[in-house]
This record gives C-alpha cells, sequence and structure tokens, in this order.
C-alpha cells in the first residue's frame, strides 16, 4: 500500500469521504503557506482519501491551454512544464466541455493524450472533473488508478465537491500565486474575437450582469443549522411557485400549465432534496450545496444531447437561481438599472432577452455574451434596440473588472478591452465617421426612394416588437413590410391571450398611423422555440413541423392569433402574412380558416377591417414550380430570401460553417428571382423582398436590376438602401443584370460590383 506522508492511508466508507475531505481542505486552506505548498497539499490528501495512485490539478492559462499545477503520483518534474492545448486528451475536453469523464480504460481510450514526461502510461482508470465557478471552468481535478475501474458516484461526488472548493479558493486567491495569471490577465489591453450579434460600434465602461449571486461561503460549521436554513428556503421556494400558479393570466389550461407543472414538479423533487441536504452534512453551506448540487446534475443532463435535457436543465438552473435568492434574502428579481454607468457595455456569460430588456436603454450602449449566435433571441432584441453587440466571446466575463473601459467592435467582432489611448483615438473617429454617415442618411430620410431615371421604389421595413415602430418614422420607411409576430411570442412566460395579442397588434397600428403593416402569422418551429409550446423533437425542425403547417393542423392558435388582428385592424386596412407556404391549395385552407373567424367576429357584432389581404412569404422553393396555381391565391407575396436561399442551396442558415458557402448573387437565386417576378405580373401579384439581402445595397441593386420594386429590411438599413437607390439607373442595372444571366458569368458579385462603381452607384455601407 502507498503510505501518504503523515496521513492515515486506510480507506474511508464513502459516506464520510466528503465530510473527512472538507475537514482536511478547511485545515489546509487556513494553514500559513504558500499557494503551491497548498496545492501539493490538497492533491496529497484527495489521492490519500480516495485511494488513488494520483491526483492531480491542471489550471487554465490565459490562451486556453491547461498547465499541470499540482501533482501526487506523476513524476513531480512534470509539475508547470506538462502543458495539454486547448481540448486536449481526456483531462482537456474536461476543462474544454466543462464535463466528468470517468473512464476505465483511459489509456487506451482514442482522445487519450500521452505525455511521457509524466510517467502516466501505467495508469488506466481516470475520473477528471471541471474545476468551475460560476459556469466558468477554470481547470480540471484529476484521479487516476493502476486498475481497470469504473469510479462510483459518490467517488464523482467526492471529486466535484472538492474541486468546487479549490475553484473557491484559487478564485479568492487564497492559494497564492496559481491566481496570478487569471489576475494578471484581468488588468493588461486585450482584445476578444466574437461574433457579431448586432451592427454597431460602442466605446464605454463594463457593467457586469450579475445573473446569479456568488457563493462565497463554502463550508459551514454547523450543518444543522445549514439543514435549518436549507429547508426553510425550499419552503419559500415552493411557496413563491405556488403563487406564480395563482397568476390570473396563467390559470387557464394549456400548454403553459403543463411547463409550469413540470417546473413545480422539479421543485417537489424528492431526489433533489436529498442530494441538496446530503451536500450540506457532507459540510457545505446551504448555498455551497445548491451550486453543487447543479453542477454535478448540469453533467448528467448535458451528456443528453436531447432538447428535453436542456429544458431541464434550464428549468433546473432558474430554480437553483431562486433558491440561492431565497437564502440571500434578496428579491426574485434585481433591478438593474439605478448603479449602471451612463455608457455601460454589458458583459454576461448568457443573456436572456426578457432580461436584456430589464436594463435602462438609455445607459446601454454595447453588448458582450459569451454564448449566443446570430439568431439567438437576444441578438433579436438587441438589433431592435440598436445595441451594438458581440456573442461568443469566450471568456471575456474572467477577463474584466466592472468599470474597465471597453469597445464593442460589432462590424468585425472584436471587443477591446482597457484599450490604449491610442485604440480608444481611433474608434473615437470611426464613431464619428459612422454618425457623419448616418447624419447623411438621416438627411435622405424624407426623400422619397427614386431612382435616376425615375423609378420609384417602396422601402418598408420590419419590425417585431412594439420598441421598433418609432424606427419608422426616424427611418422614413413607407411601412411595415414583415411584421414578425412570434418575437412577441417569445418573449412571454406563457402564451399571450386574446385580449393581450389584440392590444399589441392594435398599438402597433396605432404607431403606423396611415401607413400599411404586414402581420406575419406566427413562424415558430426550426430555430424559433417558444417555451411554453412543447413540441415533439425533430431531426430536422427547419424543414419539419413549422409555421403553416402548425397553423393547419392545430388550427386553434392560428385562429385566436387571426382573430386578434381582426379586431385590432376594425374600419382599417388588414394585411396578413402567412410564413413557409409550399403550395397553392394550403393558401385556400388559410383562407377558409380566416372567413371562419370574420364569421365569428360578425356574429358577436365586432366590426370587421375594412378590406383584408391575405399574402405568403415565398420561402419553399417548390412554389417556383407551380407559379401559375400559388399566385392567383395570394393578394401579395414577399420573398423570405433568408429561407428561400438556404432550402435553395440545401444550406442550414444557422450553420456558419455553410452558411456563408453560396452566394445569393450567383444565377440559381438570381434566376429564381425572375422566373417569380415574371409570373407575379403577369398575375398581378405585387412582390416584395424581406429576407436579409433587401438590406444590403449591393444585393439590393440586383433585386432592382431583376425587376423588383419592393423592399423591406431593418431599419437601420434604410439610409444606405435609399442612397443607393437615388445613384442607380434601372435601366442600365436592368441591362447589366440581364447580361450576367444569359452570359452565364462565373464571378456575378464581382461583376456587379465593378458595374456599381463604374456607373457611380453608392453601394457602400
Ligand atoms: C426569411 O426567411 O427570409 C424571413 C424574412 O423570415 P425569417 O428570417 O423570420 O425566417
Ligand atoms: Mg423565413
Amino acid at each position: 500500500m502507498v503510505t501518504r506522508r503523515g496521513e492515515d492511508p486506510r480507506p474511508l466508507p464513502s459516506e464520510t469521504a466528503l465530510r473527512v475531505i472538507m475537514r482536511r481542505l478547511r485545515e489546509i486552506m487556513a494553514e500559513d503557506c504558500d499557494g503551491q505548498s497548498k496545492l501539493d497539499r490538497i492533491v496529497r490528501q484527495i489521492a490519500g482519501v480516495m485511494v488513488a495512485e494520483v491526483c492531480s490539478i491542471y489550471l487554465k492559462r490565459q490562451d486556453g491551454s491547461l498547465e499541470l499545477f499540482a501533482t501526487e503520483g506523476l513524476n513531480p518534474d512534470a509539475v508547470h512544464s506538462t502543458r495539454l492545448k486547448r481540448g486536449e486528451g481526456l483531462v482537456g475536453k474536461c476543462a474544454e466541455i466543462g464535463v466528468t469523464v470517468n473512464e476505465p480504460e483511459a489509456s487506451s481510450h482514442p482522445a487519450f493524450s500521452y505525455r511521457p514526461e509524466t510517467g502516466e502510461e501505467i495508469y488506466h482508470a481516470l475520473l477528471a472533473v471541471p474545476i468551475s465557478r460560476s459556469a466558468q471552468v477554470i481547470g480540471a481535478l484529476v484521479v487516476q488508478n493502476k486498475t481497470t475501474k469504473e469510479y462510483s458516484d459518490e467517488d464523482v461526488e467526492v471529486l466535484q465537491a472538492t474541486a468546487m472548493v479549490i475553484a473557491e479558493n484559487l478564485v479568492s486567491g487564497a492559494v497564492a500565486g496559481t491566481g496570478a495569471a487569471i489576475e494578471a490577465s484581468r488588468s493588461q489591453p486585450m482584445i476578444i474575437e466574437g461574433e457579431p450579434l448586432s451592427d454597431g460600434i460602442a466605446l464605454g465602461h463594463v457593467v457586469l450582469h450579475e445573473a446569479r449571486i456568488v457563493v462565497t461561503q463554502l463550508l459551514s460549521d454547523n450543518p444543522a443549522a445549514e439543514i435549518v436554513r436549507l429547508d426553510d428556503a425550499i419552503h419559500k421556494l415552493q411557496a413563491n411557485i405556488d403563487e406564480m400558479f395563482e397568476h390570473e393570466e396563467l390559470s387557464a389550461a394549456g400548454e403553459h400549465r403543463d411547463v409550469l407543472e413540470a417546473y413545480k414538479m422539479f421543485a417537489n423533487d424528492k431526489g433533489w432534496h436529498r442530494r441538496l441536504r446530503e451536500a450540506v452534512e457532507g459540510g457545505l453551506t446551504a448555498e455551497a450545496a445548491v451550486e453543487r448540487v447543479q453542477n454535478s446534475m448540469r453533467t448528467r443532463m448535458l451528456r443528453q444531447h436531447d432538447t428535453y435535457w436542456r429544458e431541464r436543465q434550464r428549468d433546473l438552473d432558474d430554480l437553483s437561481d431562486r433558491l440561492l435568492r431565497v437564502l440571500a434574502g434578496r428579491p426574485m428579481r434585481a433591478n438593474n438599472s439605478d448603479r449602471m454607468a451612463s455608457d455601460a457595455i454589458l458583459v454576461a456569460r448568457t443573456l436572456g432577452p426578457a432580461e436584456l430588456l430589464d436594463y435602462d436603454r438609455t445607459k446601454l450602449r454595447g453588448l458582450v455574451v459569451e454564448d449566443g449566435s446570430a439568431q439567438s433571441h437576444v441578438a433579436v432584441v438587441a438589433k431592435a434596440l440598436g445595441i451594438a453587440a458581440i456573442g461568443q466571446a469566450t471568456g471575456v466575463v474572467e477577463r474584466v473588472n466592472a468599470g474597465d473601459a471597453a469597445i464593442v467592435d460589432a462590424v468585425t467582432g472584436e471587443v477591446h478591452l482597457r484599450p490604449s489611448a491610442e485604440v480608444i483615438a481611433a474608434y473615437s473617429d470611426k464613431v464619428r465617421f459612422r454618425a457623419r454617415r448616418q447624419k447623411r442618411y438621416q438627411a435622405l430620410r424624407d426623400r422619397p426612394a427614386i431612382t435616376k431615371d425615375g423609378v420609384r421604389i417602396s422601402l418598408l421595413m420590419n419590425a417585431g416588437l412594439l420598441v421598433d415602430m418609432p424606427h419608422l418614422a426616424e427611418s422614413g420607411a413607407d411601412g411595415v413590410g414583415l411584421y414578425r409576430t412570434e418575437l412577441q411570442f417569445m418573449l412571454s412566460d406563457a402564451f399571450p391571450r386574446l385580449d393581450k395579442q389584440t392590444q399589441l397588434y392594435r398599438n402597433v397600428l396605432a404607431e403606423a398611423g396611415e401607413r400599411p403593416v404586414v402581420f406575419r402569422t406566427l413562424d415558430i418551429g426550426g430555430d424559433k422555440v417558444l417555451p411554453y409550446l412543447r413540441q415533439p423533437k425533430e431531426e430536422n425542425p427547419a424543414m419539419g413541423w413549422r409555421a403553416i403547417r402548425m397553423a393547419l393542423d392545430r388550427p386553434e392558435l392560428f385562429r385566436l392569433q387571426v382573430r386578434a388582428m381582426l379586431k385590432a385592424a376594425a374600419g382599417r386596412q388588414l394585411r396578413i402574412m402567412i410564413p413557409m407556404v409550399t403550395a397553392g391549395y394550403e393558401m385556400v385552407a388559410i383562407r377558409s380558416l380566416v372567413d371562419r373567424e370574420k364569421e365569428f367576429l360578425t356574429k358577436h357584432n365586432h366590426v370587421l377591417p375594412s378590406e383584408i389581404l391575405i399574402g405568403a412569404m415565398f420561402e419553399v422553393p417548390s412554389l417556383l414550380f407551380d407559379l401559375d396555381g400559388f399566385l392567383p391565391r395570394v393578394d401579395f407575396v414577399s420573398v423570405g430570401s433568408n429561407d428561400l436561399v438556404q432550402f435553395l442551396f440545401a444550406a442550414d442558415r444557422t450553420n456558419a460553417r455553410v452558411a456563408s458557402r453560396f452566394d445569393v448573387l450567383s444565377p440559381p437565386p438570381l434566376r429564381a428571382f425572375k422566373m417569380l417576378v415574371k409570373a407575379a405580373k403577369k398575375h398581378r401579384v405585387p412582390v416584395t423582398v424581406c429576407g436579409e439581402i433587401a438590406g444590403r445595397p449591393l444585393e439590393a441593386m440586383t433585386l432592382i436590376g431583376l425587376g423588383l420594386r419592393s423592399l423591406s429590411m431593418a431599419p437601420a438599413a434604410i439610409g444606405p438602401i435609399k442612397s443607393m437607390i437615388l445613384s442607380v439607373n434601372v435601366e442600365r442595372v436592368t441591362d447589366c443584370v440581364e447580361n450576367l444571366l444569359k452570359d452565364g458569368a462565373k464571378d456575378v458579385r464581382l461583376t456587379l460590383q465593378q458595374f456599381a462603381e463604374r456607373d457611380g452607384v453608392d453601394i457602400d455601407t
């Protein structure tokens, strides 16, 4: 048996291992010695208690690599010299994606990364747990054994709890020296690269979004008292959830009730309570127990690649947050805005759209999140609010202090932390330049969008929230060409009832005044998920049961929405647009549903709209091959080029690897547009384009060359597009596009760019 200097080598019964280890860690932390000695003692203790031949601590460096900081059992010379690249080997995987790795035969695992200097080839079993604080992984704690064995659940729990204590002490700097790399990275200028979520450049000072309460006290001296605190808090949490049920808006039966019931079941789950109690009995404070149980359940749930489990994990995260708030005696919703700088750059690991709306818009300049994609809901809201935003900024939270100067360059996707005076000066110039250009666009606001040869183009804006509506007047748009109604549904906690929907649409119409508004009915499914609506799991949701398909199969929600729209537009024109239409007969079915609602309202003495136009989104290529069957069944058409292009090229619009692989400025999509424009002319059906391309000057110029006369785009694009229109000659651009399609030119984009340059068309953005 290996005898560990001065420690009791006897194996411990598993139920006491946690408690023993906590006590010993507490003693080590209280000792007056340097950080390295503490880490050395910690690994020795863990190895002893867990009867492991090896115990090692790896910590993340600034570049994301892992460094061996302390070991018992591996070659001591490897300490501070062995490094693992980001994600390398089983340990790297553990630290990179924050999962526990339990491998009976690690050395023959394909992902095993063998480092000769450590002498680890003789060990077979490996258990690695992430060392993380507030969901941020800062390293890995590893034990290894010579035998081939799978570590028990108890072993995993003990190691996870230990990792938590280590994390706490590293972050708080109690283990001097080891936190230095993290600390140092918080004081120097640096650039973090991410993905632009919402266009713009912002200079300001960091405000850290504190979604969670940070648990600082981990170990308790009095478990009995902690159990009382915990039980009391759970009690209050349950009462709080019961109150949610009593809320009038949520009291009716429906999908949202199912969601709430599931949530409530979780809050009452005996297994959860038992785990929390066990963690407290093991020596943790109630707060630390909440965090620990959350971490270990998260690890298990992350193994399930299923949206159901991800949703459950969100429930658990939310419940854990609530429980921490109860324990801390804080209100459920913090008021974030009063203590905020007036040039705030909000930095968060993750942020929901509603949380963003909690902040005072007038003080918010930029947003940086560690997760988030261009399609995420927070991105949508950031765009609507006109806040420069960057996502996928890995590690940003760890590298900033509240109050640091920061620049969000959401054009390139770079976040500059603590920038030098030169960088600030250069960016201030950029911001001024953009502001000047913006001024120029503003000056065009009241000028009609008429081309050089006198062709009037209708410029509409896309919207999705009531907060977008003031942009109508600011941008000088002719109306709303696409109102994405699902955004409001995505932000709600429960399905909005008839009155709420009616009021919303009424407000939108009131804000629009005389200008037309095209309401698109719910386009859910695909990447747009309603938290309270249970949808069957689909392998391929973008092509699954979404939008009109749901409306036709389960017409209740659709009818409710149409009823709300009809009521809201009493006495004026109503334009309804149906997403994801695939065939003409679908529109026949839609019309009969709308007719039923008209009849219902007439019977109940409601005033109907003065005119009802029912149109379709043109997003599915099948329509191209049935234009004569489809067009007579619609009052108007709007091309959703985001979806049309994804289906035309079979390239997932949400997958960055393939989304930009195909160019919309290439013969297949351009021919598709041409076919549609020609047939629509024959059937006298007005056509608009409302996908992203309508807001890009070169693409919009090409669409005009293809015969389109109506474009709908984000409000910020109206200025640049109008400037392009004022400088273009329709006849000449039409010739250019015609020739391109005839010749089958290879580089369509380049040819169009050259045309714009030669002809003096302003395609500058
Ligand atoms: C489109 O598909 O182009 C479109 C405008 O709709 P959405 O982006 O909402 O799918
Ligand atoms: Mg679409």
